[in-house]
């Protein structure tokens, strides 16, 4: 059975956000691990974790996904920049493991002008000083449109990035489709072959979550805008195949289309049905 949820508010906690994600049929979520801006993160209250950990678990919402804040930037130029992304990745990845064993995402980041091979290297050095051999949650990579000076805009940036992670056992990666979209990987036309690319350059067993998205751009446009289920350039029928598809199916899905929360609930019936007719 199809794994799909939505981005919820984490501002009241994580037994809401259960409660939440049931009232719309998910069987599962993604939050914000504090304001997206960065803020200071709320201190976990180890009663309302207990409290979603038992509701989850009845409910069977499960395989959450935390998204790290928009502000972080491990591979920033400015010194103050990537010491905040280490400060805020080393507290979450602390806070993460109150739910044990799910993931946490994060961009990779933009070299601001220092070019992409000092980016690289400056994100696996971040990921060396915030990983833990003990730790049960798994970082993941985000695919990223490729904007600007963002890394993370083909698989080969991703790749490099892990290659030189030594707990590599301890990260993966999450697919946007809207972002591999504006990336200029057509999963609309061609989608098995941009997943045996994904195979080839980074290995399948290293995708751990998508972000189930339409985009308001066409195919390489390089911009980010995501679009609501069958109202962008991608497309039902293609979104659909991806929900589908053999490799990916018994992935977790999370939907981060500009939905209120009845829009996420139709859309996260019609996938279901959709994957359930397939
Ligand atoms: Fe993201
Ligand atoms: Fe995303
Ligand atoms: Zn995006």
């Amino acid at each position: 059975m199809l794994t799909i949820g939505c981005h919820l508010s984490s501002s009241r906690g994580y037994l809401a956000m259960g409660k939440e994600a049931a009232r719309i049929g998910a069987g599962t979520f993604q939050f914000f691990t504090r304001n997206p801006r960065g803020a200071k993160a709320k201190e976990i209250q180890e009663s309302d974790v207990a409290a979603y950990l038992a509701f989850a678990d009845a409910a069977g919402i499960r395989r959450i996904l935390a998204h790290a804040p928009y502000t972080l930037n491990p591979c920033s130029k400015d010194p103050s920049v990537r010491e905040f992304a280490l400060e805020t990745m080393a507290d979450d990845l602390r806070r993460m493991e109150y739910t044990p064993g799910n993931c946490y995402n994060f961009h990779p980041g933009s070299h601001t002008g220092q070019g992409t091979e000092t980016g690289i290297a400056l994100i696996a050095h971040t990921l060396n000083q915030v990983l833990r051999p003990e730790q049960s949650t798994t970082v993941l990579l985000e695919t990223m449109a490729g904007k600007g000076s963002e890394i993370g805009g083909c698989f080969e940036e991703l790749r490099e990035i892990l290659d030189r992670t030594a707990l590599s056992g301890h990260a993966g990666v999450c697919l946007d489709t809207c972002h591999v979209w504006d990336a200029g990987y057509d999963i609309a036309g061609h989608l098995d072959q941009v997943l045996d690319q994904f195979d080839r350059v980074i290995g399948l067993d290293r995708l751990k979550a998508v972000h189930l998205n339409d985009s308001q751009n066409p195919l390489g446009s390089r911009k980010d805008r995501h679009a609501r289920i069958g109202e962008g350039c991608i497309g039902l029928d293609a979104l659909i195949r991806v929900v589908r598809h053999p490799a990916l199916k018994d992935l977790p899905f999370y939907l981060e289309t500009p939905n209120d929360l009845d829009g996420y609930a139709r859309e996260i019936r019609m996938l279901q049905e959709a994957a359930a007719a397939g």
